[in-house]
């Protein structure tokens, strides 16, 4: 069986979800990365490293930029000469559009953000969970290729083997652009909450620290904030320690403590750590959705009744203002840092 595997990555800073998808074509038989872009030879290098059987280059000014029409043009010429059995993606805003595109011209559809996918002879189920993890959907493709995308940390990333090497090969870039990128502007969403192997959020209970007190002046809103910045400062410390990401509640975001960037939830991102740990956050359904497929879930709350510990693995009951900080210490010194 004869995949593709379609490596999103900007400006050659690779989507990680790339290399697990790599990984998931390797179970099903060849493996072929496609790149795409300018100036990407180090990325095709790494997707050898990273197990690619070949990889098909297609490196052209027209392709320095993402835009779709030129993308799904390449892609779908590769898919028409090349016939292969799957195409995968790693699920972001880039690839939904990129598939869905290219399906159109290879009349075929699309299966996306999937956690699961099962080879059944020629023909492929696939899983995901819909309605915000209520459901989880089995689907199957009758259209040839099946193009699936598939869900970021739900799949395991094949290690890397430096310096490998592997055949390369140079394709040609097919289809005119009609839209231009005028520039690129950071934003700080810039928080990558979704390939974080270890995130540490706050919830309302940050700001819950009345031995605190506000420098003069603040009205009660201003006081609240300012507690709670203290208490992110705490979550924050742990959270670098750790080399991991910082998330929020939506109680958090609401309340002003914190961007919109961080929170996690059924209105947030949707999160798979490896280690989550929620300090004075409930558990309230529509945060259990974002992040109830975490490996292991650490809970530090205040009231031994809060919904969360139903999820943890580990739970801690008490102030998070004493708890978080001797964490943070205990940590650093079997860390040695
Ligand atoms: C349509 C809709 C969409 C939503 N989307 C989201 C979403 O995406 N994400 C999300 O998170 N929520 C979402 N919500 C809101 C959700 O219902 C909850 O209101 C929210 O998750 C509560 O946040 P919290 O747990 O931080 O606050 P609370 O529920 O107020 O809990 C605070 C917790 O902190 C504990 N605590 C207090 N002080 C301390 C302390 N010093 N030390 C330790 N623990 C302490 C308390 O015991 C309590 O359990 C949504 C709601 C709706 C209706």
């Amino acid at each position: 069986m004869k995949t593709f595997v379609y490596i999103d990555h900007f400006k050659g800073e690779v989507q990680p979800a790339s290399w697990e998808a790599l990984g998931l074509a390797k179970t099903f038989g060849t493996a072929v990365a496609l790149v795409f872009g300018a100036g990407v030879d180090e990325v095709a290098k790494a997707a050898v490293e990273y197990g690619a059987d070949e990889v098909l280059v297609a490196d052209d000014a027209s392709l320095t930029d993402y835009r779709a029409e030129t993308y799904a043009s390449t892609l779908s010429a590769l898919a028409s000469s090349q016939s292969p059995d799957l195409i995968l993606f790693p699920t972001t805003a880039r690839t939904r559009e990129l598939a869905a595109m290219s399906a159109i011209d290879l009349n075929t559809g699309v299966l996306t953000d999937l956690t699961d996918l099962e080879a059944n002879g020629d023909s492929f189920a696939a899983t995901r969970p819909i309605y915000e993890g209520k459901l989880t959907e089995k689907t199957v493709c009758s259209g040839k290729p099946v193009m699936a995308t598939i869900r970021g940390r739900a799949f395991p990333k094949p290690n890397r083997e430096e310096g490998k090497s592997g055949t390369i090969t140079k394709v040609v870039a097919a289809g005119t652009a009609l839209s231009t990128v005028e520039g690129y502007s950071a934003s700080e969403s810039a928080v990558n909450l979704g390939d974080a192997g270890i995130i540490v959020s706050g919830g309302r209970g940050v700001s819950n620290n009345p031995s605190l007190t506000p420098p003069a002046g603040m009205d009660e809103k201003q006081a609240e904030v300012w507690r709670a910045q203290q208490g992110f400062a705490l979550v924050t410390e742990l959270a670098q320690l750790l080399g991991g990401a910082v998330g929020a509640s939506r109680a958090a975001v609401d309340g002003g403590y914190i961007t919109y960037a961080h929170q996690v939830g059924q209105t947030g991102k949707v999160v798979a750590p490896d280690l989550y740990i929620a300090c004075g956050i409930s558990g309230a359904i529509q945060h259990l959705v974002g992040m109830r497929n975490a490996k292991v879930i650490v809970a530090i709350n205040k009231d031994a009744d809060a919904p969360i510990f139903k999820q943890a693995r580990y739970g801690v009951v008490g102030d998070l203002f004493a708890i978080v900080p001797a964490l943070t210490q205990t940590l650093k010194k079997k860390l040695g840092k």
